[in-house]
């Protein structure tokens, strides 16, 4: 799909680029009015959980304090870090899910796409597509403000604390739309947490963001804080490159206690490539 096209999936529904007032809908509707199928890759109305979710993001429509609706959809959908990430970093992936990625399998990518490691997640485990694939239709129905109001409002009901918010796992930045919405994100949750990401869409004027530690996933233009590169044998690092502490380490520090990735003035990072030792 194109890019063009893609930018087209603010216009129809109850996003944020709704054309039309508000409108209540009954129930069997909700499918042509919220994430129609005709506007995504894939196939929207076989995501797991999709129904409840379109019930949900219309009630947030009607809501007196439609951030504080919004707070409890976006909480079913963080993650609190996975075998890499510390607990105390959200993750959230925008950018959906690995498979629908579109640096999947391009010259952007840096690993091919069957050393993906967010793909073959989806591949071994039932959960992470279709919750990744309502996380990319949950960030199009949301601005910048309400996204930020409603993850202020999560953060202070958590009884845990909460230091970071990982944007990608699995996706990317598909068009500027997501790199200044991000940008705004970042800039209104700056006093409560740090926010990071990795992406490898280059072609992107990343020179215009300013909120966000982004980590560079390839070569082909000098953007973000750093580069992040995958390499295929320990000895592929230059001398000065930083060996990312999560491989050094066994998996025992993880994201968060480790802030390389977080920071603006951090050096370059390298890790091994997970699958490089398979036949
Ligand atoms: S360098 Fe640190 S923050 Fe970056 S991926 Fe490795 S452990 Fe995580």
């Amino acid at each position: 799909m194109s890019v063009q096209s893609r930018i087209g999936t603010f216009g129809p529904g109850q996003g944020p680029a709704a054309k039309r007032p508000p409108e209540r809908f009954d129930d069997d509707e909700l499918e042509h009015h919220i994430a129609p199928n005709c506007i995504y890759d894939f196939d929207v109305d076989q995501v797991n959980g999709i129904h409840k979710l379109r019930q949900r993001i219309h009630e947030t429509v009607f809501a007196d304090d439609p951030a504080e609706k919004w707070s409890w959809i976006l909480g079913d959908h963080f993650t609190m870090g996975n075998k890499k990430v510390a607990k105390e970093v959200a993750i959230y992936n925008f950018g959906g899910a690995a498979h629908d990625c579109l640096n999947l399998g391009t010259e952007h990518c840096q690993v091919d796409a069957a050393n993906c490691y967010a793909v073959r997640t989806e591949d071994n485990y039932p959960h992470p597509l279709d919750a990744r694939r309502r996380e990319l239709i949950i960030w199009d129905h949301l601005d910048p403000q309400t996204f930020a109001d409603a993850f202020r409002h999560w953060h202070g009901r958590k009884r845990n604390e909460v230091t970071a918010l990982r944007l990608n796992e699995s996706g990317d930045f598909r068009h500027r739309h997501d790199l200044f919405k991000v940008d705004q994100v970042a800039r209104l949750l700056d006093d409560i947490v740090d926010v990071y990401t990795y992406s490898s869409s280059d072609w992107l004027p990343w020179h215009k963001i300013d909120h966000i530690v982004v980590n560079r996933s390839n070569q082909r233009k000098d953007f973000g804080a750093r580069r992040f590169e995958v390499v295929d044998d320990v000895s592929d690092i230059p001398d000065g490159g930083i060996r990312c502490p999560h491989d050094v380490s066994d998996g025992e520090i993880k994201c968060g206690s480790c802030r390389l990735c977080l920071e603006e003035d951090a050096g370059d990072v390298y890790v091994k490539n997970f699958y490089a030792d398979e036949e």
